[in-house]
């Protein structure tokens, strides 16, 4: 049970110095296992010439080779007989999960009941930082299945107490809130905005209704749209980023960057080549292992693991809330950027563009973007397009010039590379507003694609 402000006192808020101890006697106990449990690691050690006994502390990461999603799916079936990654009996295994698949085949994973512990763990601890306490009622909107998340709080709910609604969806009706009361919800961004205007729309604003805060997770988002959802409902609105992989880092009241569980998962920023570690502050790609605790067991442990998103460590230093462990940047997909002539993007970049205060008194928040130019003789000197539509809560009656005021100044604010090329005519920023209900994304089973880079196919 949850005491105070924390969930697991003595590990969130020991120090530096006995958390390194900690961390490097859980890589060097992970990486036994692997070599011990594991067909893929054991296999991976040999062929890379590791011998395990020789890692000793999280530096010695560096020293190891790199493996992705598609390492995972290459060592499943269809393409070999049995899962390589699998490191525990089958009599252990408490469930089988997969990841969405939204990047292609799904992944299995395979959780003892000690991992699912683990996972519960973090969501544990994410929701006492946020002030989450045995008084709470949740409605957990993530989807109950195959993937982890929404089952992972619900422990995690059960160890501090609170109660949870599990409807799965947040298309659920006001009844829900009138007559059960609950304290908070739990969903995505776009979902939780959505709920917010159909609760007006139905004459219940939500600042009167019994919600004290939103825990937003299972996308990036920017900090733009998570002020505009927390003006709508009139609470603050926190932010988990969790996966089936076991990431799990969530914010605290301080909202000063998510808290990295690093006895439990350790995160490493890597440069864009993936051959050292960037120092803290710089941008680079989330690589994460596994760590289990002295004599754990693990159905499923990844050592090196490129998560395909890119962060920031913020700090390492005690935070505000009293806690130890790192603070990182919302991390961002590395598949959502987008590149023109050495300048990125991210659909994140569009998203806080998008999300003016100003702004919002004439568009909804609901946005998709392509990236498009003219191939013809001279590819190499036509100008790059990106064209951004906007739903409107009325076409007729938008101050366009403002949005797209209020849109330039906002996206190129950071990008004197790519403001460069716009000044120069290389880079072109267009505008297309839609009625409500309008966009190409509402038709789009699953999480929409909000930003397509249409260049190699036109
Ligand atoms: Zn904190």
């Amino acid at each position: 049970m949850a005491e105070g402000n924390y969930f697991s006192p003595g590990i969130e808020t020991m120090d530096r110095a006995g958390l390194n101890v900690l961390i490097d006697e859980r890589v060097q106990y992970t990486i036994s296992y692997a070599a011990e449990h594991s067909p893929f690691y054991r296999h991976w050690f040999k062929e890379n010439n590791i011998r395990p006994e020789e890692i000793r502390t999280h530096e010695d990461l560096l020293g190891l080779p790199i493996v992705s999603g598609r390492t995972i799916r290459e060592r499943q079936p269809p393409q070999v007989q049995g899962f390589d990654f699998l490191s525990a009996d089958w009599q252990d295994i408490f469930s089988i999960q997969e990841t969405s698949g939204t990047s292609g085949t799904p992944k299995s994973f395979f959780l003892t009941w000690e991992d699912w512990k683990r996972y519960a763990e973090k969501y544990a601890r994410s929701f006492v930082s946020q002030g989450f306490s045995q008084k709470d009622k949740v409605v957990v909107c993530a989807s109950y299945g195959v993937n982890v998340g929404a089952n992972t709080m619900t422990i995690a709910a059960k160890r501090i107490g609170m109660g949870i609604i599990p409807l799965g969806k947040c298309t659920f009706e006001a009844r829900v809130l009138k007559n059960y009361r609950p304290t908070a919800i739990v969903g995505s961004v776009w979902k939780l905005l959505r709920l917010a205007r159909r609760l007006t729309a139905e004459g219940i604003p939500p600042p009167e209704t019994s919600i004290e805060r939103l825990v937003a997770g299972g996308e990036s988002f920017a900090a733009e749209s998570r002020s505009y959802l927390a003006e709508l409902w009139g609470c603050p609105v926190y932010n988990t980023y969790g996966s089936t992989e076991g990431t799990m880092c969530g914010e605290c009241k301080e909202i000063d960057g998510l808290h990295v569980p690093e006895d439990l998962v350790h995160l490493d920023v890597y440069d864009p080549r993936m051959q050292s570690f960037v120092k803290d502050g710089e941008c680079g790609r989330a690589v994460l292992t596994t760590l289990l605790p002295v004599g754990g067991k693990s159905g499923m442990l990844l050592i090196n693991y490129d998560t395909e998103d890119t962060t920031v460590v913020l700090s390492r230093d005690r935070c505000a809330c009293g806690r130890t462990h790192m603070r990182i940047v919302n991390p961002e997909r590395e598949a959502e950027t987008v590149w023109v002539s050495g300048s990125p993007f991210n659909r994140v970049d569009i998203e806080s563009a998008v999300f003016q205060s100003e702004s919002m008194e004439y568009i909804s928040g609901e946005y998709e973007a392509v990236v498009t130019s003219q191939k013809g003789k001279n590819p190499e000197g036509s100008p790059v397009t990106l064209t951004v539509r906007l739903e409107c809560f009325d076409p007729g009656d938008c101050d366009r010039h403002l949005v797209e005021d209020k849109f330039t100044g906002r996206f190129f604010r950071h990008k004197p590379g790519l403001k460069k090329q716009y000044n120069e005519g290389a880079f072109v920023l267009a505008f297309e507003y839609g009625a409500p209900r309008g966009l190409a994304i509402f038709g789009q089973r699953g999480r929409p694609k909000r930003l397509i880079d249409q260049r190699s196919t036109t």
